[in-house]
């Protein structure tokens, strides 16, 4: 056990929850059992996590949908990111019922909150959607996506066309207070799922945006806005490397903001991957002394909070 109750934000990457629905299924068993075991070690855990397979799938079965019927106009993606937070939250938040009463543990409620993040609608991002969502297409099937839907297609690296949309940056987590009471009160939370809903703010009313917002920045954000002690970004890999894929690869055990600045002006993180995670990390470490991120494989949670294992980042 650890000597004080750390509360951690855990970013659950695309490795965590598979491509599939039975795929799902199966990824979320392990999963629970990773976040299981830091629960075990004492640790206050609320989980966050991505969505890229899950809302281009759903996206496209929307879209059959309107091709089928006339009468079913196509679905917004704000809309299509909230299905999936639903879906993923309802097979993970089963999974950690489960997990949890398999281990005696009996006094902690497990929910999902529906949550709407908002970002500005000026955020330079909406000018240049660069997340691809969804399928490959032809051609010709792009030319009637972007008529039909309005959608933005671009060509993908000579495999065809797919559909690219906005990343802007989380501004504000609208239903952080109701987030933050049941923490304080002990329940184990799946929240910002998908990196949140896309909102821009127009008065009262909280508009749906079209655009998917990164989850690595979403928990950065839910961490900083629940002052956690660590922000845990599980991936599909153990450590960060500089000079990834190359012969001079090192991987990295320990690093502080400046350094890991350093690396990334040097091109060391691969956007839309990497980056975007040692960037959440910098930005969560240099909120409050004492903040530490932790980039490291789902399967190594537990040995990442002890010390054995991952890449830490601190001040
Ligand atoms: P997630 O679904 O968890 O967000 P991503 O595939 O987006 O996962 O990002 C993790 C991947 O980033 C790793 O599997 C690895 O292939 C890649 N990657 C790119 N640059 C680096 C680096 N410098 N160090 C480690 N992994 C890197
Ligand atoms: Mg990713």
């Amino acid at each position: 056990m650890m000597d004080k109750k750390k509360r951690i934000v855990i970013a659950l990457g695309g490795n965590a929850l598979g491509n599939t629905l039975p795929e799902q299924m199966a990824a979320v068993k392990i999963t629970a059992k990773a976040i299981v075991d830091l629960i075990e070690e004492g640790c206050e855990v609320v989980v966050a996590h991505g969505n890229g397979p899950q809302v281009g799938m759903i996206n496209n079965a929307m879209a059959a949908l309107s091709r089928e019927n006339p009468n079913q106009p196509n679905t917004p993606l704000s809309v299509c990111v909230a299905m999936s937070q639903a879906y993923i939250g309802y097979d993970l938040q089963n999974a950690l019922r489960e997990e949890l009463l398999n281990r005696g543990i009996k006094d902690i409620p497990v929910a999902t909150m529906v949550t709407q993040i908002r970002v500005d609608e000026a955020d330079p991002a909406f000018q240049n959607p660069s997340k691809p969502i969804g399928h490959f297409m032809t051609k010709e099937q792009a030319l009637h996506a972007e008529e039909a839907y309005g959608y933005v297609m671009k060509e993908d690296a000579g495999r065809g066309y797919r559909r690219v949309v906005a990343s802007p940056k989380p501004a504000e987590i609208i239903e952080i207070g109701a987030i933050r009471s049941l923490v304080n009160d002990g329940q184990l939370v799946i929240a910002c799922g998908g990196g949140g809903i896309p909102v821009t703010l127009q008065g009262n009313h909280l508009k749906g945006a079209s655009a998917v917002i990164d989850k690595d920045f979403a928990s950065c954000l839910l961490a900083k806005e629940l002052d956690a002690d660590f922000l845990i970004i599980l991936t599909a890999v153990e450590k960060v490397a500089i000079n990834f894929g190359k012969p001079e690869e090192k991987w990295l055990d320990e690093l502080n903001t400046a350094q890991a600045k350093q690396y990334i002006s040097e091109g060391h993180f691969a956007p839309g991957s990497m980056l975007p995670k040692v960037e959440a990390a910098v930005e969560f470490a240099e909120s409050k002394p004492g903040r530490t991120a932790l980039i490291t494989l789902l399967e190594k949670a537990k040995d990442g909070i002890l010390g054995k294992t991952g890449t830490r980042i601190h001040q």
